[in-house]
């Protein structure tokens, strides 16, 4: 078979890989590259020569680009009813805030969503001369791996991968069914990752710290996954304090109760949010900001979102805390937050007086993580995607010094491999 790098080629952003094999054509994902001003898309693929497109998870630099598919086709679309639901809830937010740049509209969205056909973990699922099966990737609830089959050679595309357990979904499987090729994302292809049990203690004590002293805690998160997997370590930690839940993170947790088959411990996750204050007004926000607690709310590196109102009440008081739980890319709010201690509330920069804290709960398998996966998995063909280049050449070579792999290809965009 051939497969074809569109997008996502030593890059975060816009993925998309086309497979083709005897008769079958499929594109696995096809995302929406996020940057300053105008978004990029992947490179051009006909919708009309598509028997399948599989979505591998709802992050817009997987899903974005889907609706341009569906302006003159309706190709069929494989994934797990959770992730076409927050997809949609992901891509209505894309268009109401880059409607202008985007080439497709909510009639677009809305084909698109009537065009999937579920798929869940383990499933398979047969497309002419092709066997589809979803397996569980550990990234966000709902992300899938895609095993390929096609002519008895069997490919994987892992999409985004966690395969550490975390507080919200089980890992993925380290044992992966006999490949002849894997295509891995590289996320974090040259940083180890702290032990997880760890990071989590140390953001409890801190907390503890901060709620001691009669602080607030502001947690800026991203709305799908992890202000959810905070709730459930501060619900499993038995924190008291009162916990609250702003912005669009409560509409994914509103999604993901409905489908309780792909967190991990449902009980902790539905005790999490009965027991977290959603807000529903200004006078709430207002309200939350007087009294010590924890405050969950996106934007997971203050780009916009409800946690910049709560910054400019909370992050001029040394008794308050911002913790910020995500990578932040640099440029972000976050990234010169956590570099500097300034944040430009508006007017002016000012050197914030609350405390500042960073901790790596990482929904992305690490380097090692990465590593042991062809290892464990003897795997000869290596197709390196979705990361930084120098960072993928690096555990390209690697993969090669350590002969884990025969054949490793550190992917460019446009690039055609067969397998
Ligand atoms: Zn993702
Ligand atoms: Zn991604």
């Amino acid at each position: 078979m051939e497969i074809r790098i569109l997008g996502g080629g030593m890059e975060v952003g816009k993925s998309a890989i086309n497979l083709q094999g005897g008769k079958v054509n499929i594109l696995m994902d096809y995302g929406a590259m996020i940057a300053e001003g105008k978004p990029e898309f992947p490179q051009h693929i006909s919708p009309k020569e598509i028997d399948v497109i599989i979505l591998s998870h709802a992050h817009l630099d997987h899903s974005g680009g889907i609706p341009l598919l569906y302006i003159t086709e309706r190709p069929k679309l494989i994934t797990t009813q959770l992730t076409a639901e927050i997809s949609e809830l992901l891509i209505q937010d894309f268009i109401h805030l880059s409607g202008y740049y985007l080439p497709y509209e909510h009639l677009e969205l809305k084909t698109m969503l009537s065009s999937v056909t579920p798929i869940f973990f383990r499933e398979q699922i047969k497309i002419k001369n092709a066997k589809v099966r979803a397996l569980n990737a550990g990234h966000i609830p709902g992300s899938i791996m895609c095993l390929i089959e096609v002519d008895g050679r069997k490919v994987l595309y892992t999409g985004d991968i966690n395969n550490i357990e975390t507080r919200l979904l089980r890992g993925a499987p380290k044992k992966l069914p006999k490949l002849d090729a894997i295509i891995m994302e590289g996320t974090y292809a040259t940083t180890d990752h702290a032990d997880r049990k760890k990071t989590e203690k140390e953001f409890v004590t801190a907390i503890r710290e901060v709620l001691n002293r009669e602080g607030t805690v502001l947690v800026p998160a991203f709305s799908v996954g992890r202000a959810q997997e905070i709730l459930c370590i501060l619900e499993a930690y038995k924190i008291s304090a009162p916990i609250y839940l702003d912005g669009m993170a409560r509409k994914a947790s509103r999604i993901m109760l409905r489908h309780s088959k792909y967190i991990k411990n449902y009980k902790l996750f539905n005790r999490a949010h009965e027991r977290a204050k959603w807000i529903t007004g200004w006078s709430q926000r207002k309200k939350a900001c007087k009294k010590p607690g924890i405050i969950v709310s996106p934007a997971g590196m203050l780009k916009g979102g409800t946690a910049v109102f709560y910054m400019k009440r909370l992050a001029r008081n040394e008794r308050n805390a911002i913790f910020l739980v995500s990578y932040q890319i640099p440029g972000t709010p976050g990234r010169i937050l956590l570099e500097s201690g300034i944040y430009n509330f508006g007017r002016r920069s000012e050197k914030v007086k609350a405390e500042i804290g960073w901790f790596d709960f990482s929904s992305h398998s690490g380097r090692r993580e990465l590593i042991e996966i062809i290892e464990k998995n003897k795997i000869k063909k290596v197709i390196l995607v979705h990361g930084e280049g120098e960072a993928l050449l690096k555990l390209g070579e690697e993969l090669r010094d350590r002969r884990l792999a025969e054949d490793v290809i550190v992917a460019k965009n446009g690039e055609e491999i067969r397998v």
